[in-house]
């Protein structure tokens, strides 16, 4: 037969908000808050890069761990922004977006049978990359009661001791929930105790909200600034055993791009550069040089980008509240998890708000467990827009709820 389908790509369910996107072009006006993306362009002085490398003829392959230049980049502000020591020789793998580099890390370090542990709701794609690369996952479910932060309490319920590996997603897409040093030194421990190789996907690590002032525009080295974010990587014993992936999409507003990073010990880095180097070659090289240019030039648009994504969490947050939905207070990436009102399934409330009232909303079971009965929301949609989807919303609420 032609095309009998591999085994692991059987076992991957089609995406869950695929049946909403179908629904959703059968109106015209529909207001999306369903999809994980800015809706700001790339600051100006990173397209510009971009362009000039173009008009230079710069669009040969680079060496397969991106530019010099760019690792040596982000070294610095890794270093800078978030206190990690990783040196651009062999510890920073530049990928086509964070997701190559998630795929990379599965495939380097899980072989059949092995369970990787995953902090839930969490971003769609773990799950079946793990699944691709012929290991077994273990849900850790997350709740609401603890803002949606691991526990060392959730991760011994799970029996994720026994795991090989532990993903975890701070802040958090979809819950917008952020760890901050004293939730993650547990973890910490607990993945030392039981030798776990960590995979920390820090990509909204710019994003985080209700920052104390006093350290707001501070390059963290020290301890955690109020909501700043703190790597997992960062704390004693852990460097050794985890890998950091970042990139350009969120913060820089650079998603078409397609340009991220990995961050780990030489071993583990050499590692997914082997798969990276027969698989990819190298991360695309027009973006490279836009992201150089991010990096050197644009934190105060990204500073701005990130004032504005306050403004409309704190707007969508406190117009949840007024329509007696129950929301956890975000405090990072660019989401809130709004509870559905009794009576809906989150799956019943999205399809029917969408068809009735015309906005896009994600049901969190899509994000695994522990999503059940939340909504996620994008607040990456201008503040008109969310003006007028949560009027819609409202409308909903008081004609069914
Ligand atoms: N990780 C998380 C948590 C995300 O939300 C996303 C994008 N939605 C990605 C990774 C993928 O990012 P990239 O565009 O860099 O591949």
């Amino acid at each position: 037969m032609t095309f009998e389908l591999s085994e692991r790509v059987q076992t991957v369910p089609p995406s869950g908000i695929r049946r909403f996107f179908e629904i959703a072009e059968e109106r015209d006006d529909v207001i999306s808050l369903g999809v994980g993306e800015p809706d700001f362009a790339t600051p100006w002085a990173a397209r510009d890069a971009a362009i000039t490398s173009l008009e230079q003829g710069k669009t040969s392959y680079t060496a397969n761990r991106g530019t010099r230049e760019l690792r040596e980049a982000i070294s610095e502000y890794v270093a800078d922004r978030f206190g990690l020591g990783y040196g651009p020789d062999e510890e920073i793998l530049v990928t086509a977006g964070a997701s190559e580099a998630v795929d990379l890390a599965f495939r380097a370090f899980v072989d059949p049978g092995d369970t990787v542990a995953i902090a839930q709701p969490s971003y769609i794609s773990y799950e079946p990359g793990v699944i691709f690369a012929g290991g077994e996952t273990l849900p850790v479910p997350t709740t609401e009661a603890d803002d949606f932060r691991l526990t060392v309490d959730a991760l011994e319920d799970a029996g994720a001791g026994d795991a090989d590996m532990l993903v975890l997603c701070y802040p958090n897409n979809p819950t917008g929930a952020i760890m901050t040093e004293a939730d993650l030194e547990p973890v910490a421990e607990f993945a030392r105790e039981h030798d776990l190789t960590v995979l920390s996907d820090e990509i909204y690590a710019e994003l985080t909200y209700d920052v104390d002032e006093s350290h707001s525009s501070a390059r963290k080295t020290e301890s955690s600034a109020g909501n700043e974010h703190v790597s997992i990587a960062s704390f004693d014993g852990m460097r050794e055993r985890t890998i950091v992936f970042n990139g350009f999409s969120k913060a820089h507003a650079m998603t078409g791009l397609r340009l991220g990073y990995a961050l780990g010990p030489a071993k583990a880095v050499n590692a997914m550069n082997k798969i990276h180097q027969y698989t990819m070659l190298s991360a695309p090289t027009t973006a490279q040089h836009a992201a150089l240019e991010a990096l050197e030039s644009c934190e105060n648009e990204v500073r701005e980008m990130v004032d504005q994504y306050d403004r409309r969490r704190q707007f969508v947050l406190s117009r949840f509240r007024e329509i007696g939905m129950d929301v956890f207070e975000a405090k990072g990436a660019f989401y809130c998890f709004p509870e559905v009102p009794a009576g809906f399934t989150a799956e019943e409330f999205a399809e029917a708000v969408l068809r009735e009232q015309g906005v896009a909303v994600v049901p969190g079971d899509v994000f695994g467990e522990g999503g059940d009965g939340h909504l996620r929301v994008s607040y990456a949609t201008g503040l008109e827009e969310l003006r007028e989807a949560l009027a819609r919303i409202e409308a909903f609420v008081d004609e069914h709820a």
